[in-house]
């Protein structure tokens, strides 16, 4: 079901101030309101709706919320039961705190079985653990149940007795006269708050809560081809559920350290390795380093700076299975910088015989050079 803009439903503009949004809610609300339109299914939902929009629209912390993330930034929107906190409408006039003063949750049902928080964990691996996998325990802290008292909260032993105030419903009807009529108003017991039941006797382990904080080993298992960024899911070991409710998760965000050589592109890894000129020239085997060790690559004779060669398979495993990207090897040819009378004296040489001159003008602009460097 698609929801609508909150702004939409009380209509009213983005920019909306306090005073604009009560006034649009209030004549809302009595247009809407279940006593004014009995037996009106389609009233009622639209009383929900503005309901729902002006608890959002008119709490700062949510607006904000809303604004930046929409319907997704302020929980599912459902109404959930004790959604209604007198305290959101405080100072609204007298009309208002006797109509909406201990909230009319709206069909407020019961608070049934809860799902536990989702835990993140942040960890830091070395590119090879990233390519190759692996196995870890980390130590979280989270909340557990209680396994004195299996998260019911009473003494071993004993049982949560039913709350006699609302014989177990977590809810109590308040009715109310005004002038409107008779509203009955359902909110959340004050006796049990909300839970339907009571602990005599609480258990000493959890102080009654029937949830307890540990530090838990979690194995964790990393897969070969994980990059930066990548989040592993351990369903059911984040914090306890609530009432019965499972664990949530827990995620394991993926940072790789970055290599000293390596860079990774996809399942690619590439590198630069240093040649002499004289290794570019005349070919040469060269030894290079890849995640599986050192690895002969021959370059031909008259290779150029910047050519790339490709060692097969020798890249990142792909994540499910499947062989493995490619290395490549980027050459960077060096030029010496230092060269000693002979070196020169055959480099001249080798540029005669290639039937290169060192014209005159070049000649004495290199000695000049020479002279006023010493080089
Ligand atoms: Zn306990
Ligand atoms: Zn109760």
């Amino acid at each position: 079901m698609s929801k609508r803009d909150y702004y939409e439903v009380l209509g009213v503009s983005q920019n909306a101030n306090e005073a604009e949004l009560k006034k649009a809610y209030r004549k809302l609300a009595r247009q809407y309101h279940p006593d004014v339109n009995p037996n009106n299914p389609e009233a009622e939902a639209k009383f929900k709706e503005v309901n729902e929009a002006f608890e959002v629209l008119s709490n700062t912390e949510k607006r904000a919320q809303y604004d930046q993330f929409g319907h997704a930034g302020v929980g599912n929107g459902g109404f959930q039961g004790g959604g209604f906190e007198g305290a959101n409408f405080g100072g609204f006039g007298d009309l208002f705190d006797m109509f909406f003063g201990g909230g009319f949750g709206m069909g407020g049902q019961s608070r049934g079985p809860q799902k536990g928080s989702d835990l993140r964990y942040d960890m830091e691996i070395s590119f090879a653990e990233a390519a190759f996998g692996l196995d870890t325990e980390i130590d979280i802290p989270r909340t557990e149940e209680c396994a004195a008292c299996h998260g019911s909260g009473a003494a071993p032993g004993t049982h949560p007795a039913t709350c006699p105030k609302c014989h177990g419903t977590g809810q109590i009807q308040v009715q109310q006269n005004t002038a409107f009529g008779r509203f009955v108003n359902v909110r959340p017991c004050d006796r049990c708050q909300g839970e339907g039941k009571i602990v005599d006797t609480p258990c000493k382990e959890c102080k009654g809560q029937g949830r307890v904080r540990k530090y838990r080993k979690i194995k964790v298992k990393i897969p070969g081809g994980v990059d930066n960024g990548s989040r592993l899911r351990i369903s059911r070991e984040g914090e306890a559920g609530t009432r019965g409710g499972p664990p949530g998760d827990l995620y394991v965000y993926i940072h790789v350290k970055p290599h000293e050589i390596f860079e990774r592109h996809g399942q690619d890894i590439v590198c630069e390795i240093p040649v002499s000129f004289v290794q570019a020239a005349l070919g040469a085997e060269l030894q290079v380093p890849t995640l599986d060790g050192k690895v002969e690559l021959k370059i031909p004779e008259g290779t150029q700076s910047g050519t790339s060669f490709r060692l097969r398979g020798h890249g990142i495993p792909h994540l499910r299975g499947g062989g493995r990207g490619d290395q490549h090897v980027r050459v960077k040819v060096i030029t010496p910088k230092k060269l000693n009378d002979r070196q020169k004296e055959l480099l001249a040489e080798f540029a005669k015989a290639g039937g290169e001159e060192v014209s005159a003008e070049e000649k004495s602009f290199f000695k000049k050079v020479k002279d006023a460097f010493g080089v």
